[in-house]
Protein backbone atom coordinates (compact mmCIF):
# COMPACT_ATOMS: atom_id res chain seq x y z
CA UNK A 1 0.00 0.00 0.00
CA UNK A 2 1.28 3.70 -0.99
CA UNK A 3 1.60 6.50 1.77
CA UNK A 4 -1.40 8.74 1.82
CA UNK A 5 -3.28 11.01 4.10
CA UNK A 6 -5.91 11.14 5.99
CA UNK A 7 -8.66 13.68 7.08
CA UNK A 8 -11.98 13.67 8.96
CA UNK A 9 -14.80 16.34 7.80
CA UNK A 10 -17.90 16.94 9.57
CA UNK A 11 -20.30 18.43 6.90
CA UNK A 12 -20.96 18.34 3.31
CA UNK A 13 -19.43 21.63 2.67
CA UNK A 14 -16.37 20.83 4.14
CA UNK A 15 -16.35 17.23 2.72
CA UNK A 16 -16.78 19.30 -1.17
CA UNK A 17 -14.07 22.12 -0.33
CA UNK A 18 -11.75 18.93 0.80
CA UNK A 19 -11.85 17.28 -2.51
CA UNK A 20 -12.35 20.22 -4.71
CA UNK A 21 -9.04 20.74 -3.37
CA UNK A 22 -7.03 17.40 -4.26
CA UNK A 23 -7.63 16.17 -7.42
CA UNK A 24 -5.81 12.91 -6.09
CA UNK A 25 -7.44 12.78 -2.82
CA UNK A 26 -10.86 10.03 -2.62
CA UNK A 27 -13.96 10.12 0.11
CA UNK A 28 -13.49 7.15 2.33
CA UNK A 29 -16.84 5.94 2.76
CA UNK A 30 -17.25 2.03 4.54
CA UNK A 31 -13.99 1.37 2.94
CA UNK A 32 -15.12 -2.04 2.00
CA UNK A 33 -14.10 -1.75 -1.72
CA UNK A 34 -11.35 1.65 -1.54
CA UNK A 35 -9.50 -0.22 1.37
CA UNK A 36 -9.07 -3.32 -0.70
CA UNK A 37 -8.23 -1.64 -4.04
CA UNK A 38 -5.62 0.46 -2.26
CA UNK A 39 -3.90 -2.73 -0.64
CA UNK A 40 -3.88 -4.69 -4.01
CA UNK A 41 -2.58 -1.23 -5.79
CA UNK A 42 -5.15 -0.84 -7.80
CA UNK A 43 -6.20 2.72 -6.18
CA UNK A 44 -3.75 5.65 -4.72
CA UNK A 45 -5.67 8.56 -3.70
CA UNK A 46 -3.24 11.07 -2.15
CA UNK A 47 -5.59 11.62 0.65
CA UNK A 48 -8.82 9.93 2.46
CA UNK A 49 -11.48 12.01 3.06
CA UNK A 50 -13.44 9.94 5.24
CA UNK A 51 -16.99 11.00 5.56
CA UNK A 52 -18.65 9.16 7.64
CA UNK A 53 -19.44 11.63 10.60
CA UNK A 54 -20.66 14.22 8.03
CA UNK A 55 -24.04 15.40 9.65
CA UNK A 56 -27.01 14.54 8.10
CA UNK A 57 -26.48 11.85 5.95
CA UNK A 58 -27.25 9.00 7.63
CA UNK A 59 -31.10 8.95 8.10
CA UNK A 60 -33.76 7.26 6.00
CA UNK A 61 -36.82 9.19 5.83
CA UNK A 62 -39.96 10.27 4.21
CA UNK A 63 -41.22 6.74 3.80
CA UNK A 64 -38.10 5.63 2.95
CA UNK A 65 -38.03 7.68 -0.13
CA UNK A 66 -35.08 10.21 0.76
CA UNK A 67 -31.64 7.74 1.47
CA UNK A 68 -28.65 9.44 3.21
CA UNK A 69 -25.37 8.34 1.41
CA UNK A 70 -24.19 7.41 4.69
CA UNK A 71 -26.93 5.05 5.64
CA UNK A 72 -25.11 1.30 6.09
CA UNK A 73 -26.57 -1.03 3.74
CA UNK A 74 -28.16 -3.32 6.52
CA UNK A 75 -29.61 -0.50 8.00
CA UNK A 76 -31.59 0.49 4.95
CA UNK A 77 -32.14 -3.02 4.01
CA UNK A 78 -33.66 -3.68 7.78
CA UNK A 79 -35.81 0.03 8.27
CA UNK A 80 -39.12 -0.69 8.26
CA UNK A 81 -40.41 1.76 5.85
CA UNK A 82 -38.00 0.74 2.93
CA UNK A 83 -39.13 -3.31 3.63
CA UNK A 84 -42.51 -2.13 3.32
CA UNK A 85 -42.48 0.53 0.50
CA UNK A 86 -39.46 -1.04 -1.56
CA UNK A 87 -38.71 -4.45 -0.68
CA UNK A 88 -37.39 -4.64 -3.95
CA UNK A 89 -34.39 -2.67 -2.72
CA UNK A 90 -34.15 -4.88 0.50
CA UNK A 91 -33.98 -7.59 -1.26
CA UNK A 92 -31.40 -6.81 -3.60
CA UNK A 93 -29.16 -5.09 -0.63
CA UNK A 94 -30.22 -8.65 1.57
CA UNK A 95 -28.39 -11.12 -0.99
CA UNK A 96 -25.06 -8.61 -1.32
CA UNK A 97 -21.91 -9.54 0.41
CA UNK A 98 -22.08 -10.78 3.88
CA UNK A 99 -23.92 -9.35 7.31
CA UNK A 100 -20.90 -7.73 8.58
CA UNK A 101 -19.86 -6.51 5.16
CA UNK A 102 -23.27 -4.54 4.69
CA UNK A 103 -22.99 -3.23 8.11
CA UNK A 104 -19.89 -0.85 6.92
CA UNK A 105 -20.79 -0.23 3.46
CA UNK A 106 -22.46 2.88 2.90
CA UNK A 107 -25.35 3.70 -0.10
CA UNK A 108 -22.85 6.14 -1.41
CA UNK A 109 -20.13 3.60 -1.81
CA UNK A 110 -21.93 1.33 -3.04
CA UNK A 111 -23.30 3.26 -6.16
CA UNK A 112 -19.46 3.81 -6.71
CA UNK A 113 -18.01 0.78 -6.13
CA UNK A 114 -15.72 -0.93 -8.87
CA UNK A 115 -15.80 -3.94 -11.54
CA UNK A 116 -14.72 -7.40 -9.79
CA UNK A 117 -13.51 -7.89 -13.58
CA UNK A 118 -10.52 -9.97 -12.50
CA UNK A 119 -7.46 -7.85 -14.63
CA UNK A 120 -9.13 -4.60 -13.22
CA UNK A 121 -8.22 -6.28 -9.67
CA UNK A 122 -4.86 -7.76 -10.37
CA UNK A 123 -1.85 -5.38 -11.16
CA UNK A 124 0.02 -8.73 -12.28
CA UNK A 125 -2.06 -8.02 -15.52
CA UNK A 126 -0.67 -5.67 -17.23
CA UNK A 127 -3.53 -5.26 -19.80
CA UNK A 128 -6.74 -3.44 -18.13
CA UNK A 129 -8.04 0.12 -19.88
CA UNK A 130 -9.98 0.97 -17.01
CA UNK A 131 -6.66 0.27 -14.87
CA UNK A 132 -4.09 1.67 -17.23
CA UNK A 133 -6.00 3.67 -20.23
CA UNK A 134 -4.08 2.70 -23.33
CA UNK A 135 -2.96 -0.77 -22.06
CA UNK A 136 -5.55 -3.22 -23.47
CA UNK A 137 -8.35 -5.36 -22.25
CA UNK A 138 -7.14 -8.69 -20.85
CA UNK A 139 -10.51 -10.34 -20.67
CA UNK A 140 -11.17 -9.68 -24.27
CA UNK A 141 -9.09 -12.91 -24.93
CA UNK A 142 -8.55 -14.13 -21.13
CA UNK A 143 -11.04 -15.71 -18.64
CA UNK A 144 -14.37 -13.86 -19.53
CA UNK A 145 -16.98 -15.67 -17.72
CA UNK A 146 -18.14 -12.69 -15.17
CA UNK A 147 -18.04 -10.05 -18.17
CA UNK A 148 -20.96 -8.36 -19.82
CA UNK A 149 -23.41 -9.45 -22.72
CA UNK A 150 -24.26 -5.96 -23.61
CA UNK A 151 -23.23 -2.59 -23.64
CA UNK A 152 -19.92 -3.47 -23.75
CA UNK A 153 -16.87 -1.96 -25.77
CA UNK A 154 -13.79 -3.52 -27.38
CA UNK A 155 -11.76 -1.45 -25.06
CA UNK A 156 -14.01 -3.10 -22.02
CA UNK A 157 -16.39 -6.06 -21.38
CA UNK A 158 -16.47 -5.41 -17.12
CA UNK A 159 -20.05 -5.72 -15.75
CA UNK A 160 -21.55 -3.30 -12.70
CA UNK A 161 -20.88 -5.78 -9.56
CA UNK A 162 -23.75 -4.19 -7.32
CA UNK A 163 -26.93 -5.77 -6.27
CA UNK A 164 -28.29 -1.97 -5.05
CA UNK A 165 -27.42 -0.53 -8.42
CA UNK A 166 -30.07 -3.02 -10.06
CA UNK A 167 -32.70 -2.44 -7.87
CA UNK A 168 -32.52 1.86 -8.01
CA UNK A 169 -32.33 1.30 -11.30
CA UNK A 170 -35.53 -0.73 -11.98
CA UNK A 171 -36.80 2.27 -9.66
CA UNK A 172 -35.74 4.75 -11.29
CA UNK A 173 -33.96 6.31 -8.38
CA UNK A 174 -31.91 9.61 -8.74
CA UNK A 175 -28.89 10.52 -7.00
CA UNK A 176 -28.35 13.51 -5.25
CA UNK A 177 -24.67 15.23 -5.11
CA UNK A 178 -23.56 18.64 -3.86
CA UNK A 179 -20.61 19.99 -5.61
CA UNK A 180 -18.71 23.37 -5.44
CA UNK A 181 -21.07 25.30 -7.70
CA UNK A 182 -24.12 23.50 -5.71
CA UNK A 183 -26.32 20.85 -5.58
CA UNK A 184 -27.64 18.81 -8.40
CA UNK A 185 -29.68 15.79 -9.32
CA UNK A 186 -28.75 12.82 -11.66
CA UNK A 187 -31.49 10.20 -12.61
CA UNK A 188 -29.89 6.77 -12.12
CA UNK A 189 -29.97 5.95 -15.67
CA UNK A 190 -27.69 8.78 -16.67
CA UNK A 191 -25.37 7.56 -13.01
CA UNK A 192 -23.36 4.77 -13.78
CA UNK A 193 -21.97 4.93 -17.66
CA UNK A 194 -21.05 2.01 -20.69
CA UNK A 195 -17.51 1.93 -21.13
CA UNK A 196 -16.90 3.27 -24.65
CA UNK A 197 -13.50 4.51 -25.11
CA UNK A 198 -13.27 5.95 -21.78
CA UNK A 199 -13.68 2.56 -19.66
CA UNK A 200 -11.25 4.28 -16.55
CA UNK A 201 -15.03 6.31 -16.16
CA UNK A 202 -17.15 4.54 -14.27
CA UNK A 203 -19.77 7.30 -13.32
CA UNK A 204 -20.88 10.69 -14.47
CA UNK A 205 -19.80 11.64 -11.02
CA UNK A 206 -17.48 14.75 -11.02
CA UNK A 207 -14.11 14.45 -8.71
CA UNK A 208 -15.27 17.21 -6.50
CA UNK A 209 -18.80 16.27 -6.19
CA UNK A 210 -20.53 14.25 -2.88
CA UNK A 211 -23.05 11.97 -2.82
CA UNK A 212 -25.79 13.20 -0.62
CA UNK A 213 -28.78 11.64 -1.21
CA UNK A 214 -30.56 8.84 -3.24
CA UNK A 215 -33.98 9.33 -3.77
CA UNK A 216 -37.01 6.91 -4.99
CA UNK A 217 -40.26 8.13 -6.75
CA UNK A 218 -43.24 7.60 -4.59
CA UNK A 219 -44.71 5.72 -7.56
CA UNK A 220 -41.72 3.06 -7.15
CA UNK A 221 -43.74 1.98 -3.93
CA UNK A 222 -46.88 0.63 -6.49
CA UNK A 223 -44.10 -2.29 -6.85
CA UNK A 224 -44.73 -3.06 -3.14
CA UNK A 225 -46.75 -5.96 -3.56
CA UNK A 226 -45.56 -7.48 -5.93
CA UNK A 227 -41.42 -7.21 -6.67
CA UNK A 228 -38.69 -9.76 -6.46
CA UNK A 229 -35.11 -9.68 -7.08
CA UNK A 230 -33.26 -12.82 -8.07
CA UNK A 231 -29.55 -13.04 -8.41
CA UNK A 232 -28.08 -16.16 -9.98
CA UNK A 233 -24.50 -17.12 -8.78
CA UNK A 234 -21.82 -19.45 -8.57
CA UNK A 235 -22.45 -20.23 -5.07
CA UNK A 236 -26.07 -19.35 -2.66
CA UNK A 237 -24.07 -16.88 -0.78
CA UNK A 238 -21.26 -14.40 -0.68
CA UNK A 239 -20.60 -14.37 -4.54
CA UNK A 240 -21.07 -11.48 -6.80
CA UNK A 241 -24.45 -11.93 -9.62
CA UNK A 242 -23.50 -13.57 -12.73
CA UNK A 243 -26.82 -12.15 -13.42
CA UNK A 244 -29.65 -10.16 -11.45
CA UNK A 245 -32.96 -9.09 -12.30
CA UNK A 246 -34.98 -6.78 -10.04
CA UNK A 247 -38.88 -6.72 -11.10
CA UNK A 248 -41.58 -4.87 -10.09
CA UNK A 249 -45.44 -5.26 -11.37
CA UNK A 250 -48.54 -3.14 -10.33
CA UNK A 251 -51.38 -5.09 -11.12
CA UNK A 252 -55.21 -4.76 -11.77
CA UNK A 253 -56.52 -7.88 -11.53
CA UNK A 254 -55.16 -10.03 -14.05
CA UNK A 255 -53.04 -7.62 -16.00
CA UNK A 256 -50.26 -5.75 -15.78
CA UNK A 257 -50.42 -1.72 -15.33
CA UNK A 258 -46.97 -1.04 -14.63
CA UNK A 259 -43.67 -2.96 -14.66
CA UNK A 260 -39.71 -2.19 -13.32
CA UNK A 261 -37.15 -4.14 -14.43
CA UNK A 262 -33.74 -3.89 -14.87
CA UNK A 263 -30.56 -6.76 -14.83
CA UNK A 264 -27.50 -6.82 -13.16
CA UNK A 265 -24.00 -8.96 -14.12
CA UNK A 266 -24.69 -8.21 -17.85
CA UNK A 267 -23.33 -4.61 -18.54
CA UNK A 268 -21.05 -1.93 -17.45
CA UNK A 269 -24.44 -0.19 -15.31
CA UNK A 270 -27.51 -1.81 -14.35
CA UNK A 271 -29.21 -2.56 -17.73
CA UNK A 272 -33.24 -1.24 -18.07
CA UNK A 273 -34.76 -0.28 -21.05
CA UNK A 274 -37.89 0.92 -21.03
CA UNK A 275 -39.61 -0.75 -24.35
CA UNK A 276 -39.12 -3.82 -21.99
CA UNK A 277 -41.21 -2.75 -19.44
CA UNK A 278 -44.06 -1.10 -21.79
CA UNK A 279 -44.42 -4.10 -24.10
CA UNK A 280 -45.46 -5.60 -20.63
CA UNK A 281 -48.03 -3.16 -20.11
CA UNK A 282 -51.87 -4.40 -20.43
CA UNK A 283 -51.38 -7.76 -20.81
CA UNK A 284 -51.68 -10.71 -18.89
CA UNK A 285 -49.10 -11.08 -16.62
CA UNK A 286 -47.91 -14.89 -17.69
CA UNK A 287 -45.10 -16.52 -19.26
CA UNK A 288 -45.18 -15.52 -23.07
CA UNK A 289 -45.54 -11.55 -21.60
CA UNK A 290 -42.28 -12.20 -19.35
CA UNK A 291 -40.62 -13.89 -22.09
CA UNK A 292 -41.18 -11.22 -24.66
CA UNK A 293 -40.06 -8.73 -22.29
CA UNK A 294 -36.82 -10.31 -22.28
CA UNK A 295 -36.31 -10.86 -25.65
CA UNK A 296 -36.41 -6.87 -26.00
CA UNK A 297 -33.97 -6.38 -22.94
CA UNK A 298 -31.90 -8.75 -24.36
CA UNK A 299 -31.72 -7.88 -28.10
CA UNK A 300 -28.57 -7.51 -29.54
CA UNK A 301 -26.73 -9.49 -26.62
CA UNK A 302 -23.34 -10.93 -27.52
CA UNK A 303 -21.20 -13.30 -25.33
CA UNK A 304 -17.61 -14.10 -25.17
CA UNK A 305 -15.75 -17.72 -25.06
CA UNK A 306 -16.71 -18.33 -21.15
CA UNK A 307 -19.39 -16.06 -20.90
CA UNK A 308 -22.51 -16.48 -23.95
CA UNK A 309 -24.22 -18.96 -21.44
CA UNK A 310 -25.23 -15.81 -19.44
CA UNK A 311 -27.15 -15.05 -22.47
CA UNK A 312 -30.35 -17.61 -22.07
CA UNK A 313 -29.45 -17.49 -18.54
CA UNK A 314 -30.67 -13.88 -18.39
CA UNK A 315 -33.75 -14.28 -20.84
CA UNK A 316 -35.18 -17.36 -17.91
CA UNK A 317 -34.10 -15.22 -15.35
CA UNK A 318 -36.23 -12.49 -15.95
CA UNK A 319 -39.46 -14.93 -16.85
CA UNK A 320 -38.34 -16.40 -13.11
CA UNK A 321 -38.12 -13.11 -11.75
CA UNK A 322 -41.43 -11.76 -12.75
CA UNK A 323 -43.31 -15.45 -12.02
CA UNK A 324 -41.87 -14.97 -8.54
CA UNK A 325 -43.00 -11.22 -8.13
CA UNK A 326 -46.50 -12.37 -9.39
CA UNK A 327 -46.46 -14.54 -6.50
CA UNK A 328 -46.48 -11.24 -3.85
CA UNK A 329 -44.92 -9.99 -1.18
CA UNK A 330 -42.11 -11.86 -0.14
CA UNK A 331 -39.65 -9.21 2.34
C1 LIG B 1 -15.94 -9.95 -0.18
C2 LIG B 1 -16.91 -8.97 -0.73
C3 LIG B 1 -18.11 -9.42 -1.28
C4 LIG B 1 -19.03 -8.51 -1.79
N1 LIG B 1 -20.19 -8.96 -2.36
C5 LIG B 1 -21.07 -8.07 -2.90
C6 LIG B 1 -22.26 -8.49 -3.54
O1 LIG B 1 -22.56 -9.67 -3.61
N2 LIG B 1 -23.09 -7.55 -4.05
C7 LIG B 1 -22.81 -6.21 -3.97
O2 LIG B 1 -23.58 -5.39 -4.44
N3 LIG B 1 -21.67 -5.78 -3.40
C8 LIG B 1 -20.81 -6.68 -2.87
N4 LIG B 1 -19.65 -6.23 -2.30
C9 LIG B 1 -19.28 -4.83 -2.46
C10 LIG B 1 -19.78 -3.93 -1.36
O3 LIG B 1 -21.17 -3.79 -1.51
C11 LIG B 1 -19.07 -2.59 -1.57
O4 LIG B 1 -17.70 -2.80 -1.24
C12 LIG B 1 -19.66 -1.51 -0.72
O5 LIG B 1 -21.01 -1.30 -1.05
C13 LIG B 1 -18.89 -0.21 -0.90
O6 LIG B 1 -19.36 0.73 0.05
P1 LIG B 1 -18.34 1.46 1.02
O7 LIG B 1 -19.12 2.46 1.81
O8 LIG B 1 -17.53 0.50 1.81
O9 LIG B 1 -17.45 2.21 -0.06
P2 LIG B 1 -15.93 2.67 0.00
O10 LIG B 1 -15.04 1.51 -0.18
O11 LIG B 1 -15.70 3.54 1.20
O12 LIG B 1 -15.91 3.61 -1.29
C14 LIG B 1 -16.10 3.10 -2.57
C15 LIG B 1 -15.99 4.27 -3.56
O13 LIG B 1 -17.06 5.17 -3.35
C16 LIG B 1 -16.60 6.48 -3.15
N5 LIG B 1 -17.58 7.11 -2.27
C17 LIG B 1 -18.04 6.62 -1.09
N6 LIG B 1 -19.00 7.42 -0.59
C18 LIG B 1 -19.14 8.45 -1.47
C19 LIG B 1 -19.98 9.60 -1.52
N7 LIG B 1 -20.88 9.85 -0.56
N8 LIG B 1 -19.85 10.45 -2.56
C20 LIG B 1 -18.96 10.20 -3.56
N9 LIG B 1 -18.15 9.12 -3.56
C21 LIG B 1 -18.23 8.26 -2.53
C22 LIG B 1 -15.21 6.31 -2.57
O14 LIG B 1 -14.38 7.45 -2.78
C23 LIG B 1 -14.72 5.11 -3.35
O15 LIG B 1 -14.24 5.51 -4.60
C24 LIG B 1 -18.73 -7.12 -1.75
C25 LIG B 1 -17.55 -6.67 -1.16
C26 LIG B 1 -16.64 -7.57 -0.67
C27 LIG B 1 -15.36 -7.06 -0.06
S1 LIG C 1 -12.92 -5.88 -19.02
FE1 LIG C 1 -12.43 -3.75 -18.47
S2 LIG C 1 -11.77 -3.95 -16.38
FE2 LIG C 1 -11.57 -5.98 -17.27
S3 LIG C 1 -9.52 -6.15 -18.17
FE3 LIG C 1 -10.83 -5.38 -19.76
S4 LIG C 1 -10.57 -3.16 -19.57
FE4 LIG C 1 -9.92 -4.00 -17.63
Amino acid sequence: MNPFAYERVMDDKAAVHAIAANKDAKFLGGGTNLIDLMKDNVEHPSTLIDITRVQGLAEVSNGGAMIGALVRNSDLANHADVRKNYPLLSMALLSGASPQLRNLATTGGNLMQRTRCYYFMDTAFPACNKRKPGSGCAALTGFNRIHAILGQSEECIATNPSDMNVALAALQAEVHVEGPKGKRTIPIAEFHRLPGKTPQIDTTLKHEELITHVALPSSASEFATHSYYLKVRDRQSYAFALVSVAAGLMMEGDTIKRAALAMGGVAHKPWRKKEAEDAMVGKQANAQTFSAAAEILLHGAKGYEHNSFKIEMAKNSVVRAFSLALVGRTA
